[in-house]
């Protein structure tokens, strides 16, 4: 009960820092990142460039961070409406296919129009960080599929990949702020985002993972009444 009390408190603090983030923080940063990208070249002393590349490497952890959360922000607070999943996955896979295709991913695509309610930043963010996930877990070429199903009562989203898997351990702990296994190149923050998003549409995530073999997302969202 205990952690699970801390638990709710971490969300609330990263929810709230989250929100407090404008997208527009991306032009300072990348400025910024040009200007020691130059400094780096022009420099020869040792001690300095060991400075600027920590520097770069701290920016680009922001980057990520801002990706995580931000990708699809608008600056304005958007309104619910009726999205069509298909629709919307399409958007995210142009987006994610350069990844897909750096890390030989193969997608394998079942997508039916079928709707819901949701804000759709926040839904393409939530795929987003699905797809990320998922391509990051099959560094040496995979297949990635996702299926979207109507049921009686909703839509049925299934995102299946063959990458590395997961522990029943990594599974437990997945949506826990700062949980990640990639070290610096993480942010632990993707799958917090997933779980908030998918909560506040009033759907359901079920996790299905095996070291080795790969891992099953199954996400169920209301149908639109
Ligand atoms: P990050 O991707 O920055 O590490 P996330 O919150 O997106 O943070 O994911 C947390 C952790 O969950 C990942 O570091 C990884 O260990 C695990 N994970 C999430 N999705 C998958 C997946 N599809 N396959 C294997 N592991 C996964
Ligand atoms: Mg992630």
């Amino acid at each position: 009960l205990r952690s699970k009390i801390l638990r709710s408190e971490k969300l609330e603090v990263v929810s709230h820092l989250a929100a407090s983030i404008s997208h527009e923080i991306r032009n300072p940063m990348t400025t910024t990142k040009g200007f020691l990208q130059l400094l780096k070249d022009g420099e020869k002393d040792e001690k300095n460039l060991e400075y600027i590349k920590l520097a770069l490497d701290e920016l680009n952890r922001a980057e990520e961070i801002v990706r995580d959360y931000l990708t699809f922000a608008k600056p304005a607070n958007e309104k619910l409406e009726i999205l069509d999943i298909k629709e919307q996955v399409e958007k995210v896979i142009a987006i994610i296919r350069p990844l897909a295709n750096m890390n030989s991913v193969r997608f394998d695509l079942c997508l039916r129009s079928v709707h819901i309610k949701g804000e759709q930043s926040l839904f393409q963010q939530c795929m987003l960080n699905l797809l990320k996930n998922a391509i990051e877990a099959m560094p040496n070429g995979g297949k990635l599929e996702i299926h979207i199903d109507a049921a009686p009562d909703g839509a049925i989203i299934k995102i299946s990949d063959s990458g590395c898997g997961m522990t029943d351990e990594q599974v437990r702990r997945l949506g826990e702020p700062y949980f990640t296994t990639k070290d610096q190149k993480g942010t632990g923050l993707g799958m917090m985002v997933v779980f908030r998003v998918v909560e506040a549409m009033k759907g359901r995530i079920k996790v299905t993972s095996e070291l080795g073999k790969g891992t099953h997302f199954i996400i169920r969202l209301p149908r639109v009444v």
